[in-house]
């Protein structure tokens, strides 16, 4: 190996070394029990296909077979009519009592999408998913697998914040949803990740819990997508985060093999 390839290589590691600490710190994993599963393989991730899919699941398309992706010139052109398009929306009443429609942000052409519930007040606010402390947590969650906020998309199920930050409700979900397949469709991501509850159920068609769903990949149209926690009941539940850095290696490692490929 050269030395120059030994100096990328070290640098990568070092690099990669640095996003655990930090993670680790985020999420009060101990350090020495982390080093001790390092030396552990990770088994490659779990694909729940058909046969294990929970029983209330609605017919999917084939595992993975993706629809081929609009070209990456035009997917910031289909982005931004959809946004224009979405940004007059009243067809429910959280039209009467937002602030600002949040539509999603991030990197047209990424290969990792987050989605989530619904805005909450900062996000309201800002007009931007992810920004309060939960956001605050989830950037730190990117970071720690090795990517930077910049790199992915993040949209919520939900365009508009429901009053003093309730669940979404089902006629909502409903009227809101086709914008998020939309973006889906366009950003066409090599793997999707559920944030929460609604997210997963709503992506999913299920109404199997969160704590059944996590853990390991399901299909949507195609796409490998990985149920997990909301960083806001992570807020609250502390003891759960390292549940979510389990499925974010598993997030991390399959896109990592999916854009290799
Ligand atoms: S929540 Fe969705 S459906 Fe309701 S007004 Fe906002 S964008 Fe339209």
């Amino acid at each position: 190996m050269q030395v120059h390839d030994l100096k990328n290589e070290l640098a990568s590691v070092i690099k990669d070394l640095k996003a655990r600490v930090e993670f680790e710190k985020t999420f009060g994993i101990d350090v020495i029990s982390l080093a001790r599963q390092k030396m552990v393989k990770i088994p490659p991730p779990v694909i729940a296909h058909k046969k294990d899919a929970p029983e209330d699941s609605a017919p999917q398309a084939k595992p993975f077979n993706k629809k081929p992706s609009p070209k990456n010139d035009d997917k910031e052109k289909l982005l931004e009519d959809l946004k224009n398009e979405t940004l007059v929306c009243h067809q429910c009443p959280l039209s009467k009592t937002r602030t600002n429609l949040v539509f999603g942000v991030g990197n047209p052409m990424a290969g990792l999408m987050f989605v989530g519930e619904a805005p909450g007040r900062d996000e309201d606010l800002q007009g931007e998913p992810f920004v309060g402390r939960a956001g605050q947590l989830l950037t730190k969650i990117i970071e720690a697998i090795g990517m930077k906020r910049s790199d992915v998309y993040i949209a919520n199920i939900l365009k508009c914040r429901p009053p003093g930050n309730r669940n979404p409700l089902p006629d909502e979900i409903a009227l809101c949803i086709p914008a998020l397949i939309k973006q889906i469709d366009i950003i066409q991501p090599k793997v999707l990740c559920a944030l929460g509850t609604f997210a997963a159920q709503t992506l999913l068609n299920t109404k199997t819990p969160i704590g059944s769903l996590r853990g390991k990949f399901h299909d949507y149209k195609g796409i490998p997508t990985m149920a997990t926690f909301h960083p806001a009941y992570l807020l609250r539940n502390p003891n759960e985060k390292g549940k979510v850095w389990e499925d974010m290696k598993k997030v991390r490692d399959l896109l990592k093999e999916l854009l290799n490929k």
